[in-house]
């Protein structure tokens, strides 16, 4: 059986360029006789490697140079614990809650110090970003968190809070590199690979200098300390080599592309083709407002589960993949990240156009 296009939320679609060319250097990474999975993290092959993918990933997304990156790991998710535990000087941070991530996330600081939910949108199951132009900041706030890019709900920041002066923290898993990003404006934004770069099993923080400090909470392992991994250059232990080396090849993908620039033409295209099909619909429909629709994951309904449950099925059999929504909302949900041609959004639409003739 062929490759199917695949529109699963996460672990989900990568380049089949990236995939071919990791296949070609599987048994013997350019003359070591040794596949990268086998070598020494501090072996020169693999420094190189993660050299590199830190230096692309820098020339990427423009990032500033009193910012470090780090490649570590425990998924996005551990970054809701070492956030705070780094974080909170005051023990105080202001959370805004636009989905499950976010309120993960403010659950899990709640352990460490006090969180201030200051906006939500879970009063319309998350379907819309709150306003956040003047927001009641907290005075003694350490940071401000946002979740940018909501997965399960298919939502974003397209314009981020008004933090007041306030560091902004970002969770960028789902949205990372599918459009330029001004780093400068966040303290910390950071993202698992396994949505919208690479493989699961890693994380990719980038943090300004100055947050980077040994003044943590009491009894932080030393492997949720940040300064002890950007002071071993993210080799204080053996980090998810083989991920990172996967991560690399996509920042090489995207640079050969034209970069995030080119990115963001492709995904608006591919996006605005599923909207508008769904906007004009009779029987399938967006969930999501207008002005907040991600371009990454695009939920959608029939009104009818055991309808969408049919369609989930057909598709399936149709060789499109992983179309049923999170368990916690339904539906469906098609994650269309960079790695999806658009030929696959093509594919989609077409047999929703036919799907919806013969259930109509
Ligand atoms: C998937 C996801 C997470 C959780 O990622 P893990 O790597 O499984 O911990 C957190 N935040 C967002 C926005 C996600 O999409």
């Amino acid at each position: 059986m062929g490759r199917v296009y695949n529109f699963s939320a996460g672990p989900a679609v990568l380049p089949e360029e990236v995939l071919k060319a990791a296949a070609a250097e599987m048994l013997d990474y350019r003359g070591t006789g040794m596949s990268v999975m086998e070598m020494s993290h501090r072996s020169k092959a693999f420094e190189e490697i993660i050299h590199r993918a830190e230096a692309d990933l820098r020339e990427l997304m423009g990032i500033p140079d009193n910012y470090r990156v780090l490649f570590l790991q425990g998924g996005a998710s551990q970054q809701f614990a070492m956030i705070p535990m780094n974080l909170m000087k005051n023990k105080v941070a202001d959370y805004i809650v636009t989905g499950q991530w976010a309120k993960k996330a403010a659950a899990e600081a709640g352990k460490y110090g006090k969180v201030n939910k200051i906006a939500s949108s879970e009063d319309k199951t998350f379907s819309y970003i709150p306003d956040c132009s003047d927001l009641n900041i907290s005075e003694d706030a350490d940071y401000v968190y946002i979740c940018e890019n909501n997965t399960i709900y298919g939502t974003k920041f397209h314009q981020l809070p008004d933090t007041k002066g306030k560091t902004l923290v970002a969770d960028v898993s789902s949205c990372f590199l599918s459009e330029p990003a001004d780093v400068s404006k966040y303290g910390l934004l950071y993202g698992g690979a396994q949505k919208n770069i690479g493989p699961a099993g890693v994380v990719i923080v980038i943090i300004r200098e100055d947050l980077i400090t040994e003044d943590v909470l009491p009894k932080t392992p030393a492997m949720l300390t940040y300064k002890i991994h950007a002071d071993a250059k993210s080799l204080y232990n053996t980090p998810p080599a083989y991920g990172i080396y996967i991560c690399g090849k996509v920042f090489q993908w995207l640079k050969s592309l034209g970069g995030l620039d080119a990115m963001k033409v492709r995904n608006e295209k591919k996006a605005e083709l599923l909207y508008s099909f769904l906007d004009q619909s009779k029987l399938f429909k967006g969930t999501v407002e207008h002005k907040d629709r991600s371009l990454m994951n695009v939920p959608f309904i029939t009104g009818d589960e055991e309808l969408d449950a049919r369609f989930v099925k057909a598709a399936h059999e149709a060789g499109l993949e992983n179309l049923k929504g999170h368990r916690s909302v339904g539906g469906m949900r098609a994650s269309i990240y960079n790695a999806m041609p658009y030929e696959g959004v093509e594919a989609l639409v077409a047999f929703m156009e036919k799907f919806e003739k013969e259930n109509l």
